[in-house]
């Protein structure tokens, strides 16, 4: 299929692109490396410099590659981020999105493959937690997601597009070849690795006394390229609606630390802070809907494994992308 790749400099679409190229698709990659870099965009994509901001950019993008379908990963992602600044990521993650979905509609894209989250749910009633559960956010950045959710139903009512929606938990780990570079670094795992790679001195830890069993906030860490494995599957026809991706296992921040110690084999200090805004105590996925309907198979489960290659690949590009 051809493929239109939103987001495909940046982390999850970096690796979506390179697993979608070898899977013998087309890919077309729309990124304003606001966040993303150049030198992550796989060779074998087509790259077009986006300006969403711009009247008419992204649907003129859309028009001129013609796609099968679309890959919506660009957004703005950080939780805490969101809690001060609002209508940076309602603008970007549902306006511009918006814009996107029109695109689809004029160009007859046979399917819209959207990136959301699990922090569309908000602190759930149970965990595991299954796609039926309420969904009340408690951050702008699981609203701003939520709130394009609900625009997908209605152009799915209105206009025919057919699209299938991922609620991430918390992607992790690396490709051969792409990883995580953020230029603010804000994420745990690989701000752990950093410590252990001595690029800062210690790892802080946002809440002790969390309703948890060790005090500390528990996740549910999916490796990046099973994530990507997803979004193949979710391209087949008759694919649609909400889906869960995450391992159904969960880890406290403690837990994550004491594995990249272990792993590691370095010695990760640790210091700790007051409670981070927007954070839910526990997220911890059923992705039962997605093995048993799109025949979904995680490949990397294990968090050593996720976090054996975010390790490799941060030992070998230290700096990150050069871009
Ligand atoms: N966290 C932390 N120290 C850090 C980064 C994150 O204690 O340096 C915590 C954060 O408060 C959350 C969990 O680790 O409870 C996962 O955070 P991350 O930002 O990786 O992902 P999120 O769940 O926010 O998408």
């Amino acid at each position: 299929m051809k493929v239109f790749v939103t987001g495909g400099a940046g982390y999850i679409g970096s690796v979506c692109t390179e697993e979608l190229l070898n899977a013998g698709h087309e890919v077309t990659v729309y990124d304003n490396l606001s966040e993303g870099h150049r030198s992550a965009v796989d060779r074998r994509a087509r790259f077009v410099l986006a300006k969403p901001e711009v009247d008419g950019d992204i649907a003129q993008a859309v028009q001129s590659s013609r796609p099968d379908a679309i890959m919506h990963f660009a957004a703005y992602a950080l939780v805490g981020e969101s809690m001060s600044q609002p209508g940076k990521y309602f603008h970007n993650n549902f306006g511009n999105a918006l814009k996107l979905a029109d695109a689809a509609v004029a160009c007859g894209v046979k399917k819209f493959v959207f990136s959301s989250t699990c922090a569309t749910y908000g602190p759930p009633d149970r965990v595991p937690m299954t796609e039926d559960l309420p969904q009340r956010p408690i951050n702008p950045y699981g609203e701003s997601k939520l709130m394009f959710e609900k625009a997908l139903i209605w152009y799915r009512q209105i206009h025919k597009l057919e699209f299938i929606a991922f609620r991430y938990f918390n992607a992790a780990g690396a490709s051969e070849q792409f990883g995580e570079h953020h230029r603010i670094e804000t994420h745990l795992i690989p701000n752990v690795l950093f410590t252990a790679l001595g690029k800062r001195p210690h790892v802080e830890i946002f809440g002790t006394d969390y309703p948890t069993p060790d005090g500390t906030c528990i996740r549910d860490y999916i490796h990046i390229k099973d994530l990507a494995q997803a979004h193949i599957l979710g391209l087949a026809p008759g694919k649609e609606g909400f889906f869960n991706l995450g391992n159904g296992d969960g880890y406290s921040v403690r837990q994550v630390i004491e594995t990249c110690q272990r792993l590691t084999g370095k010695k990760i200090p640790t210091v700790e802070k007051p409670r981070r805004a927007g954070d839910p105590p526990r997220l911890v996925a059923a992705a039962r809907k997605a093995i048993d309907e799109l025949g979904w198979r995680p490949q990397y489960p294990k968090i050593e494994d996720i976090v054996r290659t975010a390790w490799d690949w941060h030992v070998k590009h230290p700096e990150g992308y050069p871009d």
